[in-house]
């Protein structure tokens, strides 16, 4: 049975990285009708905080995931949280070391440091050169004198490792790419190099789907396997596929630190999950050459990791908005009309609280669907319905307000207030009619209507808009823009 694993460290917010990883690993355990393992990362107390687990969670949650086990369910390798697993990564640690698979190296910082400057002006490899891998006990004995603690290190076998990764095919690292590497810091905090394989091995995942920046582990971590299977800790060596990197400006790594990376910036501006996850799974992987918009079952149902591409994908924010908004316009319109309640309604709106009035927004709600890339946007488009008066801003003003508008309002307002006002097909006549007076097609009429009723030049439909309006408020603000 398939068995994977999702497992952030709880540092900062949750960035779009991490959410396409936990896709790729959700989406592979649902296709395989497999298991997804929630593992949280947290021994760095330095970095870790309840706060980011608390956050991780509820964005997983936000996101639509589930998992198997982790978190808030459990499950039979409980617990999931590393920081209450320290006694096991200690004892494996000890047998580790009883079994000759690590030893304890005393080296101190500056004899490591200067120790790989010498390798690196001599041209040899740079990394851990095996110092106390095999130290004599009056050299011990002479450390401990010296009062040194010492780190834990795990000897890498003096071989060549060659595994199939299933993203990028083949890989091989020789063993002078691969130095020894600390597992156990001397303070006895047990280290990632550590318990994210001892972990796996105990959890029985069967395969690690994870970002590249992760590859240069994976020897170490292979190597490690075969030492806890021998020691009857793993049962098998789990398959590995590293995910390309997303770059993001100016084609760099997009890291956590980027402002664009963030996940909270993504819900803030409302993306919907769906779209969000639908775009993010494009970088790496495609349904079809000409299918850009699916939903999450359809990737579920096609999603097969050999089809990754291991080449870096670029994030494009154009092509992510494009995509959610196609998933905006899918939407049944009342779970529309829900989704923009969080910014129809919140305290930040611009409009007191009690002007807002739930009939117009279901009126207008099927008109703004069509037009929201994000749905933070919906605020804008109906402002001019729940505040007392539109807010202008200079530009739109002068932009539509030309020579002989005044007479064109005038106008517009005399055919608006005989129209019919139960239908915008009738106040659109209206308009046209207006323009003809003055020799103006309906673009160019209708421009001075808006502005002076929804203080804006661009918007949604305008003679829908001037319907749920209402004749009263309408014509009131083109008296105003006339005053
Ligand atoms: N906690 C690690 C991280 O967030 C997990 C890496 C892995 O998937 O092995 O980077």
């Amino acid at each position: 049975p398939v068995r994977v694993r999702f497992c952030p460290s709880p540092t900062g917010n949750p960035h779009v990285g991490l959410v396409r990883t936990a896709l790729f690993n959700w989406a592979f355990a649902k296709h395989h009708g497999g298991t997804l393992v929630f593992r949280i990362e947290d021994t760095d107390a330095a970095r870790d905080s309840e706060e980011s687990y608390a956050q991780l969670l509820d964005s997983m949650r936000w996101l639509g995931f589930d998992w198997d086990e982790g978190p808030e369910i459990g499950g039979p390798h409980a617990p999931y949280r590393q920081s209450q697993r320290m006694d096991l990564y200690k004892d494996v640690a000890a047998k580790l070391l009883e079994a000759g698979h690590a030893y304890r190296c005393y080296c101190s910082q500056e004899e490591l440091d200067s120790r790989r400057e010498a390798a690196r002006a001599a041209g040899r490899p740079s990394g851990y050169d095996g110092h106390c891998r095999e130290l004599t006990d009056a050299q011990v004995e002479d450390y401990r004198a010296q009062g040194r603690e010492p780190i834990v290190r795990f000897r890498m076998p003096d071989e060549t490792i060659t595994f199939t990764d299933l993203v990028r095919g083949e890989l091989t690292f020789t063993p002078e790419n691969v130095p020894d590497y600390g597992i156990v810091r001397a303070n006895g905090a047990p280290l990632y190099t550590l318990v994210n394989p001892v972990d796996d091995a105990l959890m029985e995942i069967t395969h690690v789907l994870r970002g590249e920046d992760l590859l240069s582990s994976t020897p170490r971590q292979i190597a490690l396997y075969k030492a806890l299977t021998e020691l009857g800790i793993a049962k098998s060596t789990p398959a590995f596929g590293h995910l390309p990197y997303v770059m993001g400006e100016g084609n760099k790594k997009l890291s956590k630190r980027d402002p664009q990376s963030s996940l909270n910036l993504y819900r803030e501006r409302g993306f919907l999950p769906e779209g969000l996850l639908n775009y993010l799974s494009l970088l790496g992987w495609s349904l079809s050459a000409d299918q850009d918009v699916f939903s999450i079952d359809e990737m579920v149902a096609a999603f097969d990791i050999a089809d990754v591409q291991p080449n870096p994908a670029r994030f494009d924010l154009k092509k992510c908005e494009a995509i959610n908004a196609d998933h905006i316009r899918m939407l049944d319109v009342k779970d529309f009309t829900e989704r923009c309640a969080p910014w129809l309604k919140a305290p930040f709106a611009p409009w007191a609280p009690e002007a807002f009035d739930d009939a117009k927004w279901a009126a207008i709600a099927p008109h703004a669907q069509t037009r929201l890339k994000v749905l933070s946007e919906i605020t804008d488009n109906v402002d001019f319905l729940f505040l007392p008066e539109p807010v202008f801003d200079e530009a739109s003003w002068t932009k539509a307000m030309k020579e002989g508008s005044d007479a064109l309002l005038r106008t517009a307002r005399e055919k608006l207030d005989a129209a019919d006002w139960t239908s915008p097909d009738s106040l659109k006549e209206a308009v046209l009619a207006a323009g003809e007076a003055h020799g103006l097609k309906l673009g160019k009429a209708q421009a001075p209507v808006r502005v002076a009723v929804t203080g804006r030049t661009v918007g949604l439909p305008l003679f829908e808009s001037l319907e749920v309006l209402g004749k009263e408020k309408t014509l009131a603000r083109i008296d105003a823009a006339l005053a």
